[in-house]
């Protein structure tokens, strides 16, 4: 079965509205025509400006997060329901900056993940592991684990984009090496296959990332296990679309 890639730009907290504006402009053209699937998640301020100005390109808009309740008193937060309603198409979910900082479980994380599916959004669930448990031999248990919680009871895992993101890779500079990379996504596809069944585990598009960069995406890209990438750092300039188009 063929996976189509998907390569998408986690901004994290940069780019206000006019710095959004502007990449946004200088990588639509860049990006045109690309083979995989592309996926820019800026700010939530800078949400309903990037869905306009992405209006009929192969651009989608995704959210950073989301909240997996319709409304209420959550300061703070945004509802699913409301990133439907500017035309934004995925969300990332569970990212372990979320998690460390936020205090996100992988109780949530599930019900975030259902809820976006609910509602046609189409969840990118993080999950890694950090050094120390690297280290200690505990990287394939952590992932199981997180898999196993945050994406149980989901009516059609296909619809799933899941991130192998391991935590010292991210914004460190260290890539996982394409071996690391690709045998811990085996351990999420492996984990999905366990759970729903070899169909939906060859159907489930992973990604890597962590230091993904236009001098190494091709390789990682490479690798059986990899389906695409979640990139940081590299999607906040035009050189993101040398990454867009392996
Ligand atoms: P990075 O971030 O590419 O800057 O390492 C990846 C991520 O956190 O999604």
């Amino acid at each position: 079965m063929s996976r189509r890639p998907i390569i998408a730009g986690n901004w994290k907290m940069n780019k206000d509205i006019n710095e959004a504006a502007a990449l946004i402009n200088e990588l639509k053209p860049l990006v045109e025509g690309a083979e995989a699937e592309v996926v820019f998640c800026p700010p939530y301020v800078d949400l309903v400006e990037a869905v306009k100005l992405t209006e009929g390109t192969n651009i989608g808009i995704g959210a950073q997060n989301m909240h997996y309740e319709t409304s209420g008193a959550f300061t703070g937060e945004i509802a699913g329901e409301m990133l439907t309603a500017i035309g934004v198409k995925y969300a990332v979910i569970g990212h372990s900056e979320r998690r460390e900082y936020y205090n996100e479980t992988d109780e949530a994380v599930n019900k975030k993940a259902i809820k976006a599916l609910e509602l046609g959004l189409t969840p990118i669930v993080c999950c890694g592991e950090t050094l120390e448990e690297r280290e200690s031999g505990k990287a394939e248990a952590k992932v199981v684990g997180q898999i196993k919680e945050g994406c149980k009871n989901i009516d059609d895992i296909s619809k799933v984009v899941i991130a192998y993101e391991p935590i010292w890779a991210i914004g460190t500079g260290k890539t996982a090496s394409k071996e690391e990379a690709d045998e811990a996504c085996g351990w999420v596809r492996k984990t999905i296959e366990e759970m729903y069944g070899k169909d939906a585990a060859e159907a489930v598009r992973v990604q890597y990332g962590g230091s993904v960069k236009p001098a190494n995406v091709a390789e990682l890209m490479a690798m059986p296990n990899i389906d695409g990438a979640l990139v940081g750092g590299a999607s906040l300039t035009a050189d993101f679309a040398r990454i867009v188009k392996f």
